[in-house]
């Protein structure tokens, strides 16, 4: 099957992630003849001075016709990008793994799990005013919210070691945590074979440091899903690992969990592996929504590529204590996919 892709490089060190990239994926079409298209889709800051708008409508048209979306990080307008499309595509479950990688400095070893966060309400639904000296923000959680990222978070537990955590602070929100919490119990009771617990969030963001090891699946809502899993990339050896998923029923984005990180943009630096690995992801989504063997086995390849690279040590980046360009751990990734397929 051929597919259409969205590419949205984005700003800051996104062109550069997405050119390392791109050379993962027409090396999987050399080697296991996968067939994407690439259709490229402007968005953020940079595309707002170019022509007023951070998401014009062309690029909302290409989402739309496409299969699925990669895009790179944005800058300041980010709000305006990933926010309003994820609204508007209705992707509610924004997947974000973490896990230890050879030769990658991490808190423990073996560190392996995913945070699903909720990807739609909360405190990020943008409802805020203003009045004289205060300002005020509705937390908007709803059952059927809630509903869903379970089922969601319970699915991707009975795929790996079958816990779940689900993280809130229903003792001081009652009502909006509370929804939340009640939810997770309930689906809880459909998959009796997936173990189930809860913390606060406090107390979660503590012993992601304290025994990372012991997490699988992490269920949580919106803002407290989007700062732990900032945390547990810290946890993993960085941002410039770590990629992300924001997933609907019908459609998904795959997208680097980091900013566009103007502090090294357009040097060539930047680690290009947190969006080497959201393609990744995005390979494994279109190979279950599409019953695709081939999409499988390419995700396959590119996690594994990349464990083997980072194994080897000599092509690492400068957040990985290398000196190694962009493109040359890109092209470095690109060949062992070469290497491991005919092996
Ligand atoms: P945002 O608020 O949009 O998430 P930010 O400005 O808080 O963005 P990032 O852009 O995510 O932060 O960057 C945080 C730090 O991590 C910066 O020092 C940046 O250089 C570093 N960083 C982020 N991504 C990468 C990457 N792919 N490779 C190397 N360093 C990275």
């Amino acid at each position: 099957m051929r597919y259409q892709i969205a590419l949205i490089r984005g700003d800051g060190i996104g062109p550069e992630q997405a050119e390392a990239t791109l050379l993962i994926l027409s090396r999987l079409k050399e080697i296991l003849g996968l067939e994407l298209e690439i259709v490229e889709a402007e968005a953020g800051d940079r595309c707002m001075e170019r022509s007023g708008t951070p998401l014009p409508d062309e690029t909302i048209q290409i989402l739309r016709s496409s299969h699925a979306c990669l895009k790179g990080p944005v800058g300041e307008t980010a709000a305006d990008v990933i926010v309003r499309l994820r609204q508007m595509f209705d992707l509610y479950a924004n997947v974000r793994p973490a896990r230890s990688f050879p030769n990658v400095p991490s808190l423990k070893p073996k560190i392996d799990l995913v945070i699903v966060r909720e990807n739609t309400e909360d405190l990020y639904k943008g409802y805020e005013w203003e009045f004289d000296d205060a300002a005020i923000g509705i937390r908007l959680i709803t059952k059927r919210g809630c509903e869903r990222i379970a089922r969601y978070a319970f699915d991707l537990a009975k795929r790996r070691r079958r816990r779940v955590v689900a993280v809130h602070k229903a003792n001081v929100m009652r009502i909006t945590c509370g929804l939340f919490a009640r939810t997770c119990r309930e689906i809880a009771k459909e998959y009796p074979d997936v173990a189930y617990s809860e913390m606060y969030v406090d107390a979660a963001a503590m012993d992601l440091i304290r025994r990372p090891e012991q997490f699988d699946v992490i269920v949580t809502t919106n803002m407290f899903g989007d700062i732990l899993s900032d945390e547990a990339a810290q946890v993993v050896g960085g941002l410039g690992l770590a990629p992300a998923a924001n997933i609907g029923d019908n459609y998904a984005i795959f997208e680097p969990v980091h900013g566009c990180a103007p502090d090294i943009a357009g040097k060539g630096i930047a680690n290009p592996i947190s969006m080497i690995l959201s393609a990744s992801m995005m390979l494994e989504w279109l190979a279950a929504k599409h019953k695709d063997e081939k999409c499988l086995k390419a995700s396959k390849l590119i996690s594994e590529a990349v464990v083997k690279v980072l194994e080897e040590g000599k092509f690492l980046t400068p957040d990985l204590g290398g000196n190694a360009k962009t493109l040359k751990l890109g092209a470095r990734i690109a060949e062992m996919i070469g290497q491991i397929e005919s092996s």
